[in-house]
């Protein structure tokens, strides 16, 4: 049965807790700001009418607040530290000898809820960005950073290893993966083979050394640096992928249109580009054909670039001045393969500064390579440099700014959890900008 707060009494040994907490402390703007009560209807459903009576819901997440707030290494510590805490305990609504929760009702709050109310709250952050005018909206920055996950690299086992399939952990780990719900099923994982059996969520992901990592993906917008939208993934997710999805969710959050949308290279691929195109979106974005372009004149090659596309004749012409007509149509890759004829390239002096290959150089043109040209051109343009430049420290901000929240470690396991994680920390980034705009409170008000 879901428990309902009551107010705390306002005097004990003639001593009122709200007078002791300062009028600017953190956790009184905290409380001005977000009305917690939005849980007990987000959570409604998961509760029964009859047995014992829960920690009320809105208690559960300030609770997770505080963990995250405070840094707190666990959930143990922030109970076992709760009762000297007067300002934690005026916050929870708490009085001196109010009964302390166990530890593990945060860990079944976690497991009953899953995501969707921390989702919410990191909402209402943002909503409440918009409202006190912090949030433009229409330009967006955007970029991942990794998590190191809250598991092994011991824990990791070869799937197609006979030997480890007769483990019994490998048995476990099998009924686990098909445990897993939707959410963690969305994220096709680059490397399925290397599965870990404390935390299968998390991929393995070599940066020098192979570590076990989630990511985490963010969008920040310019105004204030609020965040607008977020997500996490397993580690070895390719961010590109999950341009479009962040510009939908911030654009659900915020209310407002995107109009650019600035990221790194990882980001310029030609899908994004093409959906940028169809949103009517400019990408400020370099473009990641470019470090395929570096590749080809590192090999004293001629990039693309050296040949010349002719529309009247749907035909290129090549450095030596020849032609390469159109051959071979590629659904799959959505491009035309244009080719000189494999004599004329043979018989050709600029051979080894063209190709390798022994049948002659080809060319791959998209079928909407118009639109992609508009597209990359304008992310080469002056303001979309200066906005390449600006991404990078914004960005940076942002997840740096993270760290004294434990961002970059994983407190518990799985994508669920790593979720829950990253909306109360975008939300407690997001209250310290909404912290900024308030008045000073007079004391006397205040209490
Ligand atoms: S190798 Fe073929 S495509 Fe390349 S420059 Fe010579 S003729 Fe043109």
């Amino acid at each position: 049965m879901m428990g309902v707060q009551q107010q705390q009494s306002s005097l004990f040994y003639n001593l009122n807790l709200d007078t002791r907490i300062r009028a600017d402390h953190p956790l009184r703007k905290i409380s001005q700001l977000i009305d917690f009560d939005f849980v007990y209807d987000e959570v409604k459903r998961f509760y029964g009418r009859n047995g014992n009576e829960s920690v009320p819901p809105p208690v559960v997440i300030k609770l997770m607040l505080l963990l995250v707030f405070y840094n707190v290494r666990s959930e143990r510590e922030l109970m076992d530290t709760l009762p000297e805490r007067l300002d934690w305990l005026w916050f929870l609504g708490y009085d001196l000898d109010s009964s302390i929760p166990n530890h593990s009702v945060l860990s079944k709050a976690r497991k009953r809820w899953g995501m969707e109310v921390f989702s919410k709250l990191f909402q209402r952050t943002v909503a409440q960005c918009v409202t006190s005018g912090l949030v433009d909206g229409s330009k967006i920055f955007m970029d991942s950073s990794l998590v190191k996950a809250n598991a092994s690299n011991n824990s990791v086992i070869d799937m197609e290893d006979l030997t480890n399939q007769l483990r019994e952990d490998y048995k476990k780990l099998e009924a686990r993966l098909e445990e897993r719900n939707d959410s963690s099923r969305q994220y096709v994982k680059k490397n399925s083979r290397y599965v870990s059996t404390t935390d299968p969520d998390a991929a393995i992901v070599n940066r020098g050394t192979s570590k076990l990592l989630f990511q985490v993906h963010r969008v920040v917008d310019e105004k204030a640096e609020v965040i607008t939208a977020t997500e996490a993934t397993p580690g070895d997710v390719n961010e590109g992928h999950r341009m479009m999805p962040l510009v939908e969710q911030h654009q659900k959050n915020t209310g407002t249109a995107v109009s650019t949308v600035v990221a790194d290279t990882k980001y310029g691929t030609i899908e994004n580009f093409l959906a940028c195109h169809d949103s009517g979106i400019e990408a400020h974005v370099p473009d990641l054909q470019r470090v395929s372009y570096k590749r080809v004149a590192q090999r004293g090659l001629f990039t693309e670039e050296g040949f010349q596309y002719n529309g009247d004749t749907d035909s290129y012409t090549c450095p030596a001045g020849h032609q390469l007509k159109r051959m071979k149509l590629h659904l799959k890759r959505s491009s035309i393969d244009y080719k000189a004829p494999s004599k004329v390239c043979a018989a050709c002096k600029l051979k080894p500064q063209c190709t390798e290959g022994k049948s002659g150089r080809s060319i791959k043109r998209h079928l909407r390579q118009a639109e992609l040209d508009v597209m990359r051109e304008k992310s080469r343009s002056d303001e979309s440099k200066k906005d390449i430049k600006t991404r990078q420290h914004l960005m940076e901000r942002s997840f740096a700014y993270a760290t004294r929240f434990n961002f970059d470690r994983a407190r518990w396991r799985g994508l669920i959890k790593m979720h829950i994680q990253e909306y109360l920390t975008c939300a407690i980034q997001n209250i310290k900008k909404l912290m900024k705009t308030m008045e000073p409170l007079d004391q006397s008000v205040a209490n």
